[in-house]
């Protein structure tokens, strides 16, 4: 069997096009597709504001500077997710904190975070933001989260760096009902690819005009917003220090190209898993759980080991399906575990059970709109075969 990667991008002839298109335009960069984009994650996001970038992580970065997070500021997020949803709020000199994950949904956990704001309040330290992530698709309890903020005080970005195509309260995902912020990626192990890319969504039009100026080096046209009146049709001013930060008409015209196919590529996601979940049953895994009134983007198939019921150790398993050409992944290490947050927070093991119990136990297995039935039946057949060798 040729390898099989954990994820992988799906292009076809059109994308293609597109693609090779606006090679052949007037307008590598700062044209019409990037807007043409953002107005595409509007109308499926049901969104006022959507704003492309470079990156998820740009996004991130510039939707806690819109949110006014600095110095002296702190910012929770859940440790396992990828260490750009903490790395945003460092990028700002404000410090991070985790809240352990839910053992079930392995989504930041409500009831950890309720508790931990309300110690937090005693010993005045609330967060500034918390950063829920959808992780592998599965929203977050955004209605729980909300009105936790409201009662103390703090504002949300989520990242659903893994749920374009996913809805909550049948509602889609990045529509901010519950937040401030919402943050997509377009990597191409996502649910949908630009190459590189991120948006950020809102309907607060402040942050939007905020995260505008600090994508493109804080640099304005706009004369509502300038000190003075204009020196000459050339002029711009500086009005704040930003970052260049922009998306490509390239990625633009690939992403306008690839969400026409977001339902389409999500289908094929939960038809995959489906089968896995039938496929999986009598074996000695934990299978991905679905929380009722949401319906998740599908990025990532997660499952736990239960190792008291098997041989062979969680390293020997994901070891051997590798050695089988199987591409299989962690989604992730617990940040609070990488070095460099142990070196420079003193964050140690045992600080987040839950979250390390996971690591212990999960291993992500391929999951893209193309991988085969035949490939799957594979994966299945082998994992099967390592699990039941004693
Ligand atoms: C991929 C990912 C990011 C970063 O996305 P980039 O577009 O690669 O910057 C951030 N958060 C999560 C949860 C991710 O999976």
């Amino acid at each position: 069997m040729e390898f099989i990667p954990y994820g992988r991008q799906n292009i076809t002839e059109k994308d293609i096009d597109a693609v090779v298109n606006v090679l052949k335009s007037d307008y590598l960069t700062q044209g019409p597709k990037v807007p043409e984009f953002e107005q595409a994650i509007k109308n499926h996001c049901v969104v006022r504001h959507a704003l492309a970038m470079n990156s998820a992580t740009s996004a991130l970065h510039v939707a806690c500077l819109a949110l006014g997070v600095g110095e002296g500021d702190i910012v929770w997020t859940t440790p396992i997710t990828f260490v750009a949803s903490a790395n945003c709020a460092l990028y700002c000199g404000a410090t991070v904190d985790f809240v352990d994950i839910d053992p079930q949904t392995y989504n930041l956990s409500v009831k950890s975070l309720e508790q931990k704001l309300k110690e937090a309040k005693e010993q005045d330290k609330l967060p500034k933001v918390v950063i829920p992530v959808h992780l592998c698709g599965q929203p977050c309890d955004m209605e729980a989260i909300h009105a936790l903020s409201q009662k103390f005080g703090f504002s949300v970005i989520e990242d659903a760096s893994h749920a374009i195509g996913g809805s909550y309260q049948n509602k889609p995902i990045g529509n901010c009902q519950y937040s401030d912020i919402t943050i997509f990626s377009f990597h191409p192990v996502k649910i949908i690819t630009t190459a590189e890319g991120g948006v950020a969504t809102t309907n607060n039009d402040e942050l939007a005009q905020k995260m505008d100026l600090l994508r493109s080096h804080g640099i304005t046209r706009d004369t509502d917003l300038m000190t003075h009146e204009p020196d000459g049709p050339w002029y711009y001013q500086q009005i704040d220090l930003g970052f260049n930060y922009r998306m490509t008409e390239m990625q633009a015209a690939l992403g306008v190209s690839q969400i026409q196919r977001l339902q389409s590529i999500t289908e094929s996601r939960h038809k995959i898993a489906q089968r896995y979940n039938e496929q999986l049953a009598s074996l000695p895994v934990v299978t991905p759980f679905q929380i009722q009134e949401s319906y998740s983007g599908l990025h990532l198939y997660v499952i736990r080991l239960k190792l008291d019921e098997i041989k062979p150790t969680h390293l020997e398993v994901f070891q051997s399906l590798r050695a089988a050409n199987i591409g299989v992944n962690l989604h992730y290490i617990p940040v609070h575990l990488q070095p460099y947050y142990q070196k420079n927070f003193s964050f140690q093991i045992g600080d987040f059970p839950q979250a390390e119990q996971y690591y212990r136990e999960a291993i992500s297995l391929p999951l893209y709109p193309d991988l085969t039935e035949e490939q799957q039946d594979y994966i299945v057949e082998t994992l099967e075969g390592i699990l039941k060798n004693d």
